[in-house]
């Protein structure tokens, strides 16, 4: 760099800036609890991903069944998935007998 910038103008460089970005982190330090978040950095239009539960949901419970983090509160009608426990594995969509569930994003 010392010799693209002379002297001390090589304050003036600037690598990379971020304006905005967004992304995820996956904890899964304790397998049958595991917790992900999602963060951003200025504006970006938030991409949703994972699962979620539709009006169609009849409360069946069969989702809560096969979900191996049982992170879907089936107290509720439609049941809702708690998005800071999910695997995005998709075992609750494929049982759901009226295709309640589907994919985000
Ligand atoms: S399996 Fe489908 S219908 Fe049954 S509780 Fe879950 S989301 Fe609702
Ligand atoms: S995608 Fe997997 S972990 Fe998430 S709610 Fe459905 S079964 Fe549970």
């Amino acid at each position: 760099m010392q010799s693209i910038y002379p002297g001390d103008s090589r304050t003036a460089l600037e690598v990379f800036r971020i304006y905005e970005a967004e992304g995820e982190f996956f904890d899964i330090s304790d397998p049958s609890h595991i917790v992900r978040d999602h963060f951003t950095l200025g504006n970006p239009a938030e991409t949703k991903s994972g699962y979620e539960v539709t009006d169609t949901c009849i409360g069946c419970k069969l989702c809560y069944s096969v979900c191996p983090q049982k992170c879907i509160d089936i107290e509720k009608i439609p049941a809702e998935i708690n998005q800071n426990h999910c695997l995005h594995c998709g075992r609750c969509e494929e049982i759901c007998p009226k295709q309640a569930i589907r994919k985000r994003g």
